[in-house]
């Protein structure tokens, strides 16, 4: 096994399970290591301390291993069969529900890898070059261990670097297939959509609001609903199922409003209720003209990396400030950011602010997050990115 090695007291975060090695604590590391490699980490003193890829970059090592043992084809088996026993355990009870994250990366141990599950359909995403590696043997554990896969897709194109993909020949592609099939319905807590895994945003659908939109499915009665950022109107269909009395999705990118009527011809009799819309968010709410008992939003992330973090913050604050601002008395409003780089709290001091701003009184009557096929690694704070306030504004 090729060996890297730290310099003193770099060992400290890895001790406390963080899984990530950054490029300032290496010391030396063994010869004719390349990207991808798995690699064996040792401090300076000469005790393991995990096992991960090596990927040259700030991040050089992932670890997905602290334990030293062998890696091998068992290993991975053991590890996907694991994720997905805590899948079965999570949703065995729900019934009307096909689809589910099974790999999420750090949060199953396994950094820089994400796999999700449509109904008979897995779509592989990786972050990192040395998982990516493995999507063979990925692909034959999960023909295994899961009954009724029919295709298998890999979609890391766009989530590898330009150096990995035009060294590997990174391109999407289908790893396994037992019959032909372009799309995929699925069924999320009896709401049905079309995933297309090719042409969509990530890996076709945000599998991480399952549950939060079911909270607005249970709070919308009646309500006439705005779902900005809607993509392929997750909301708006569970709005529409629960008896919601019109509905608004709104979309800067034809492509989501196109996969938001699509999804409408699902559900026939209710499309009378709706409207689609084509425009900035932002700039709608600003000039707010119909009055809406519930306005959802849930932005892309304003902020990818921590030096961004500020003028993110300032994007949502002027987001919240708007929608608090043109809400109608009584009104609620499902609040959201999925940027790994905004904690919870100062996404709550966030919202505070936008309501000072406003001169709203606001009460909170929610904290939403991400649902538990999204596990949090509680020694990796950043694996928490999903937040969300449900807010009632007088
Ligand atoms: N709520 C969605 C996921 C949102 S993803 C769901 O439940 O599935 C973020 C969406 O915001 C994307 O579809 C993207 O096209 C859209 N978007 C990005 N910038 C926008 C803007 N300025 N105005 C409106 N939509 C925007």
């Amino acid at each position: 096994m090729k060996k890297v090695w730290l310099k003193p007291t770099k060992e400290k975060s890895l001790l406390r399970n963080h899984p990530w090695v950054f490029s300032g604590a290496i010391k030396k590391i063994d010869n004719k290591i390349i990207d991808g490699d798995i690699v064996e980490v040792y401090s300076n003193k000469d005790r393991y301390l995990g096992t991960g890829h090596y990927s040259e970059g700030n991040i050089t090592v992932r670890l997905f291993e602290f334990e030293k043992q062998e890696i091998s084809i068992d290993y991975w088996h053991k590890k996907i069969n694991k994720a997905y026993k805590l899948r079965l355990s999570i949703l065995e009870n729900n019934k009307e529900n096909n689809v589910y994250r099974l790999v999420h990366a750090e949060g199953d141990h396994m950094p820089g890898c994400i796999i999700d599950i449509y109904n008979n359909v897995a779509v592989f995403q990786f972050h990192s070059i040395g998982m990516w590696k493995l999507r063979e043997k990925f692909s034959k554990i999960i023909i295994k261990i899961i009954p009724n896969i029919d295709l298998i897709y890999d979609k890391s194109e766009n989530t590898l670097s330009t150096k990995h993909k035009e060294e590997f020949l990174v391109s999407n592609c289908i790893l396994f297939k037992n019959q032909e099939i372009e799309k995929t319905i699925i069924c999320e807590n009896g709401n049905k959509f079309h995933i297309d895994w090719v042409k969509g945003q990530k890996t076709g659908f945000f599998i991480d609001q399952r549950d939060n939109r079911q909270l607005l499915g249970n709070l919308c009665k009646n309500k006439k609903v705005l779902n900005t950022f809607c993509y392929s109107g997750g909301f708006s269909i569970y709005a529409l199922n629960s008896g919601a009395k019109e509905v608004h999705s709104l979309d800067s990118s034809q492509n989501a409003i196109d996969l938001v009527n699509e999804n409408l011809k699902l559900i026939p009799k209710l499309k009378s209720k709706h409207k689609s819309i084509l425009a900035d968010a932002t700039q709608y709410i600003k000039e707010l003209k119909d009055d809406y008992d519930i306005i959802i939003l849930d932005p892309p992330a304003f902020a990818k990396h921590i030096k961004n973090k500020h003028k993110a913050l300032l994007g949502y604050r002027r987001l919240n400030t708007r929608a608090i601002e043109q809400i109608k008395s009584g009104g609620l409003l499902f609040t959201f950011s999925c940027s790994q780089v905004i904690n919870k709290d100062l996404f709550k001091h966030m919202v505070l602010s936008s309501a000072l701003i406003a001169k709203r009184n606001v009460r909170v009557l929610y904290q939403l997050h991400q649902p538990p096929d999204h596990p949090i690694n509680i020694f990796h704070p950043e694996s928490e990115y999903l937040k969300g306030l449900v807010i009632k504004i007088e």
